[in-house]
């Protein structure tokens, strides 16, 4: 998979991009991720991106035109199977939305920044908007990161074990049963003995109950 940021802010990336799970995706090379500066394609001499939005609402919008000029030079290097632009109004962000893009070749996310883009970008260029909830953030930096994050665990190859993104929650409907690893005993706070009984028969219908005991209790799943 290939994914291509294009951001006013790329620098937010870097720590992020470089460490834990999305590092090794990427030194594997299961993960390329490019990042592109709005302001390089600024035809502006102080490099500038963004103007007064028409109407004399409070706020910078960012131009049509350098995010024009990148998106048309990123198309002329590959096809991208989606172009993506995160948005607090947009699809919002779950499961289903991670699996179906964890499976495309070229993803292109597109963020925002100020009062958000020129309603001609979204109107022209988007194929989805997403949202990572419903509170606004200062930039698409942090969605964008969080989206990459969701959808890259998911290829194959990623993670050491493979399957365990399978059995996340939110995977098939599901809450995730409660995990406990060593002390058995914590200050009097024991273990669940079935899950030291060794029985795996039992262990996983033990697991299964209780994944659907949070699935209800919780209810958050829609
Ligand atoms: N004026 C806009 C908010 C702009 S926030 C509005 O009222 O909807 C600036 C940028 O941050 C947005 O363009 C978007 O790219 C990003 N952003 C903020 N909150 C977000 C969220 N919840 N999900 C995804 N992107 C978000």
């Amino acid at each position: 998979m290939r994914i291509d940021i294009i951001s006013s802010l790329p620098s937010l990336f870097k720590s992020i991009f470089s460490s834990s799970i999305l590092q090794k995706a990427i030194e594997k090379k299961i993960v390329t991720i490019a990042t592109h500066d709005l302001r390089d394609f600024s035809e502006n001499k102080h490099r500038k991106i963004d103007d007064y939005s028409y109407g004399g609402e409070a706020g910078m919008v960012l131009k049509i035109e350098p995010i024009a000029k990148c998106i048309q030079y990123l198309k002329t290097k590959r096809k991208y199977d989606i172009i993506i632009f995160m948005s607090p109004d947009g699809d919002l962000l779950n499961q289903k939305i991670c699996n179906q893009l964890s499976q495309k070749k070229n993803i292109m996310i597109l963020c925002g920044r100020y009062k958000g883009v020129d309603q001609r970008v979204r109107d022209l260029f988007i194929d989805q908007e997403i949202s990572i909830g419903n509170y606004v953030l200062s930039g698409g930096e942090i969605p964008a990161a969080v989206l990459c994050d969701a959808i890259i665990r998911l290829i194959p190859g990623v993670m050491n074990n493979e399957s365990s993104a399978l059995f996340d929650s939110f995977q098939d409907d599901l809450i995730a049963p409660p995990i406990y690893t060593r002390p058995e005993n914590w200050n009097g706070h024991k273990v669940p003995n079935i899950l030291l009984s060794g029985d795996s028969k039992k262990i996983s219908e033990w697991n299964e109950k209780q994944s659907i005991r949070l699935t209800k209790k919780i209810k958050k799943i829609k």
